[in-house]
């Protein structure tokens, strides 16, 4: 049995602030997610990262706070949470009196990123690399994932949303792994209230009468939503959506380069990624997609 589990990166509304919409599917042994998971436990804990989730887009931010703390990188862990903190309460003092739409944005994003204050920036991105190079180890493991240009996408022309298509391709090239394999899968959604009600209902439709490629034999159930909080693989597909859409938008290719030799491949072509383009481009995922 496989375990698919499935994130985004990017905004699927055409209007929304990232170029790209990444969805990757990350398919893990059933046999094989006790030793995955104390492996990733090792690197979490020896950034005191045990109990956190790994969100990819925050942990690797600028804390501008910890600029302005002396020494911070000299700091004990326990220490440079204290300052960051001590110096969070001071700004958003200053933001309270002066601008309440600055303030709130100001205190979301000290939540999303509160687990990680303990680390440097260095030490963040080292933390997603490292759980990166532990990925690209795992040779059981395959990515699947459509990653739509939505300046090319046309949803009069494919008569679906960009999550919609995103969601139909990922579902199809899992399929075709699990034929190939003679196993069965299940797929893991991390939690969307947006979307889970139309996900259900077009995976319901996909059971019934297949997808437009095919009929679904090997994927079986409709998605499961869990709390990527506390659900480890779903951070791990985190991971891998943050790196494509990266390089494609950015052209960063350090954590592109791990987590993409895990596209599931077949005779050299990486069948499992595709980027939605056109016309086809010159990146490592069209050179490499038949
Ligand atoms: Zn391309």
């Amino acid at each position: 049995m496989k375990l698919c589990y499935i994130d985004e990166s990017g905004t699927p509304e055409q209007s929304g602030p990232t170029s790209h919409y990444v969805l990757v599917g990350l398919a893990v042994p059933d046999k094989l997610w006790k030793t995955h998971r104390s492996q990733l436990d090792r690197i979490k804990s020896k950034y005191k990262l045990e109990h956190e989730e790994i969100h990819t887009a925050y942990m690797v931010r600028h804390y501008k706070e910890q600029g302005g703390i002396p020494d911070f990188e000299s700091l004990s862990y326990k220490d440079r949470r204290k300052q960051v903190i001590k110096e969070r309460s001071r700004i958003i003092a200053v933001l309270q009196k002066k601008n309440s739409k600055k303030r709130k944005s100001t205190e979301r994003s000290y939540r999303n990123t509160h687990a990680y204050v303990h680390l440097t920036h260095d030490e963040r991105r080292q933390v997603v690399k490292e759980i990166a190079e532990l990925l690209g180890s795992w040779n059981e493991v395959r990515l699947f994932a459509e990653c739509i240009d939505k300046v090319h996408f046309n949803p009069r022309i494919t008569g679906k949303s960009v999550a919609e298509q995103a969601f139909e391709q990922v579902v199809t090239r899992f399929e075709i792994y699990l034929r190939n394999i003679s196993e069965y899968g299940i797929l893991i959604h991390d939690k969307n209230e947006t979307l889970e009600k139309r996900l259900i209902g077009l995976m319901k439709e996909f059971l019934q009468s297949g997808t437009s490629w095919m009929t679904l034999e090997k994927v079986i159930e409709t998605p499961m939503f869990v709390d990527s909080q506390i659900t480890d693989s779903i951070q791990l597909a985190d991971v891998c959506a943050y790196a494509l859409r990266r390089y494609l938008e950015y052209k960063e290719e350090e954590l592109f380069d791990l987590v993409f030799q895990r596209a599931d491949r077949k005779r050299g072509a990486s069948v499992g990624v595709r980027h939605f383009t056109n016309p086809a481009c010159v990146c490592k995922i069209c050179a490499s997609h038949s």
